[in-house]
């Protein structure tokens, strides 16, 4: 039996995890600048791994990594032809692990996302954004996944028309924001209202994703949470950001001595900015105390704090098996045995 994501909502929180592009980036299949998904051609068994270790963390579902890897990012660099190939073999890599999950197969997402072509003021710019989504569903769709994520909308219109193409072929959509550093989206929705419009247009979840991190996403989820009657979702990036330094787009790191060979600790010297993953559990409670039912984290997290932030809201991972527990370790463990002389170090080491 495989619940839907619907039915999976109605019984509690549903985790997800996300972050695969700065995960493969470290784990050094992925180049970061045009930060394209190629990894789901040129090494599908990093891509099946990486696939894998989220869902052990506790995620209820395998997001296929196609963030990016629409035409017009495939056009810039230079691979248009590999466009569907690349699409539908995420696909399939995604659905090979979720099958995988010992006690409940997990579900599929599809993955759509802003494509950095959209204009307001341009009608084609619209028409062509609409092709490019109308594609990358058809895929989907065809790929039979459950539902589909389109994400880090920063112009509202942009994520209608994603949610739009997304309906026309009835699947689910999950619709996530990214809020820039002005604090509005920029066509100049709030990004409660634009999730207000999008939930009621038929969306199953509405919310926020990336970017921010829990200090500086929470306070908008919350505005989200109250404007929206129907599910609310939530994965922000688990870095410091602040009130000053929403984003991790200009997050500065005051005590980095070296040169960066970009002005800004985006996108590969963030490491020292990160929250804890304790903070993170601390921020998943919250954010599922106030009614939050799609919970995850964003580009940086590692599976052990997707499994922190899965815990924190009650739910057991595969892998909480090797959650931490430190009766047994020789300098802060209780265990009779440990000797003395050992124990000593946890005040003088
Ligand atoms: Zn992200």
């Amino acid at each position: 039996m495989k619940r839907t994501l619907a039915e999976r909502l109605q019984d509690g929180p549903v985790i997800a995890g996300e972050g695969y592009l700065f995960e493969l980036e470290r784990r050094g299949y992925l180049q970061a600048g045009s930060f394209v998904p190629e990894v789901a051609l040129d090494n599908p068994e990093a891509l099946k791994e990486t696939y894998r270790d989220y869902m052990k963390a506790g995620s209820d579902v395998v997001l296929a990594f196609t963030y990016n890897a629409h035409r017009e990012k495939m056009r810039i660099i230079g691979k248009e032809a590999l466009l569907e190939p690349l699409n539908r073999n995420a696909i399939r890599l995604a659905k090979e692990v979720a099958k995988e999950h010992p006690t409940e197969e997990a579900l599929v997402a599809g993955n759509i996302s802003n494509t950095n072509l959209f204009d307001p003021e341009d009608a084609a710019s619209k028409e062509k954004v609409r092709t490019m989504f109308a594609e990358m569903v058809k895929w989907c769709k065809e790929e039979e996944v459950d539902y589909i994520n389109g994400e880090t909308f920063y112009y509202h219109e942009e994520a209608v028309i994603a949610l739009e193409e997304i309906l026309k072929q009835d699947l689910p959509a999950v619709i996530t924001l990214g809020l820039m550093g002005e604090n509005i989206l920029r066509d100049g929705y709030t990004v409660d209202e634009s999730c207000k419009i999008l939930s009621e247009k038929g969306a199953l979840v509405v919310g926020m994703n990336c970017f921010r991190g829990p200090a500086t996403m929470q306070p908008y989820i919350e505005d989200i949470r109250k404007n929206v009657d129907g599910y609310v979702g939530a994965l922000p990036i688990p870095y410091r950001t602040s009130e000053e330094n929403p984003t991790f787009f200009n997050l500065p790191d005051g005590g980095c001595s070296c040169h960066l060979p970009t002005e800004t600790t985006f996108p590969t010297a963030l490491d020292p900015l990160y929250h804890n993953r304790y903070e993170l559990a601390e921020w998943a409670k919250e954010a599922s105390a106030i009614g939050v039912n799609y919970i995850g984290l964003c580009c940086g997290a590692s599976p052990a704090m997707l499994r922190a932030v899965a815990e924190a809201v009650g739910v057991e991972a595969i892998n909480s098996k090797y959650s931490p527990d430190m009766e047994k370790h020789f300098l802060f463990g209780k265990d009779e045995t440990l000797k003395a002389h050992n124990l000593d170090y946890r005040t003088k080491a």
